[in-house]
């Protein structure tokens, strides 16, 4: 057909598609929408009778292989089935839970620590809709079951383990027993472990969240997020159709960038925690450094827990400088290695001076209320060789 048409037609035609055996890579499905074969396949298809792809806010190949890949690997040897959805972000994957999950009088029962994204969204977006945030020490799980027994309002109890800054753990399998016992939804942020680390559905957790701009992709190239919930029906029908409606979807390219960098992941995690390990520990020997908070040290308050969810401590740590602010000022304009940037996750050591830098315009009172001192500094421990980065930070210390 095609020295039939015109020359403008050619261009703008599709030609047959070739496709004889398989691409060895998932590939990049850019297409906004697809070709029924027929009108009655069509038919079918929006009817859901015949399975297939419409529209790529809807669903599509590439986005979901990965939330596949995903879900597999949150349920990994635990001999259960769950859905995962890739959403634009992370932010965009909490959002579409609260959206889908709660409405106006429901409460979210949370911990003060939540990453601040999240803290934010829930106060600044869905208080004003009516869904209230109470915020309390998720450890004291005494306070936790009389809130959630006296109040049926509270619907979803949500946490992050370890969470920023001190790497705080809080018991998955003790939440998750409270929410179950009273017919409430748990949520979980499992960004900092990733299924490799952590699977949260072992303790009973009903739904993971991921950044998977983070650690999953690893190599900071994309934002990104997932949701995996283990109620299969929920997640197919009113968490689609609210990811679908609000078009919170993921896009074939940024799902195809975590694909790839998924594929290293268990031996990013093996390095960025044997890492961390080294450097939490000549930290902890070093005389100007005050305190360190990595939950693979004796030291850490929560390292027993820690053990017990997770099955290495990740690279994710903090630690404060003797000297406050000046110092950690100081401390981070000597940084020559490592890499000054607001993120996590990546293949690269990434530091940040929350005082001077992401908590600069926040009040002090509040920022200290949640472990964030003048000479706090965290570190996103990446994949080099432990001895660079050690040296790096030895020399900025002197
Ligand atoms: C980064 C981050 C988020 C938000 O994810 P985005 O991909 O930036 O939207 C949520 N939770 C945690 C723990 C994070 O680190």
């Amino acid at each position: 057909m095609q020295d039939k048409i015109g020359f403008g037609s050619l261009c703008v035609h599709e030609l047959p598609s070739k496709k004889t055996t398989e691409s060895h890579v998932l590939p990049i499905y850019a297409t906004s929408s697809f070709a029924f074969e027929s009108i009655n396949q069509g038919i079918d298809i929006f009817l859901g009778k015949e399975q297939g792809h419409v529209y790529s806010r809807y669903g599509n190949p590439t986005v979901e292989a990965v939330a596949d890949k995903i879900a597999l690997l949150e349920t990994h040897g635990l001999n259960m089935e769950a859905k995962a959805i890739l959403f634009s972000s992370g932010m965009s994957a909490i959002a579409t839970l609260i959206m889908a999950t709660l409405q106006s009088g429901d409460k979210i029962l949370t911990q003060g620590n939540l990453y601040g994204g999240t803290t934010e969204l829930f106060t600044k977006v869905f208080q004003p809709l009516g869904i209230e945030t109470i915020l309390t020490d998720l450890k004291d799980l005494n306070t936790v079951e009389n809130i959630i027994k006296n109040d049926t309002s509270v619907r979803m109890l949500y946490f992050e383990t370890p969470a920023n800054p001190t790497m705080a753990c809080v018991d998955m399998e003790a939440l998750a027993d409270i929410t179950k016992k009273y017919n409430r939804i748990s949520a979980v942020d499992n960004t900092f472990c990733t299924p490799y680390l952590q699977q949260p559905f072992e303790f009973g957790v009903d739904y993971i969240v991921h950044s998977t701009t983070k650690f999953l992709n690893g190599h900071g190239n994309s934002i990104a997020g997932a949701l995996v919930g283990r109620d299969v029906d929920m997640m197919k029908g009113k968490i689609w159709q609210t990811m679908k409606l609000a078009g919170t979807n993921c896009n074939p390219w940024d799902a195809w960038l975590i694909h790839n960098g998924m594929k290293t992941l268990e031996l990013r995690m093996d390095r960025h925690s044997q890492n961390a390990l080294a450097i939490a520990q000549f930290l902890e020997q070093h005389p100007k450094v005050s305190k360190v908070n990595y939950n693979g040290l004796s030291s850490h308050p929560d390292h027993a827990l820690a053990k017990k969810q997770m099955r290495n401590f990740g690279g994710m740590l903090s630690f404060e400088l003797k000297d406050g602010l000046q110092a950690g000022i100081d401390f981070m304009n000597k940084i020559r290695f490592c890499t000054l940037a607001p993120t996590l996750g990546d293949v690269d050591t990434l530091i940040l001076h929350p005082a001077s830098m992401s908590h600069i315009n926040i009040p002090k009172e509040i920022r200290l209320q949640n472990g964030i001192t003048d000479g706090l500094v965290r570190l996103s421990v990446g994949i080099e060789n432990a001895e660079d980065i050690i040296a790096d930070l030895d020399q900025a210390l002197a």
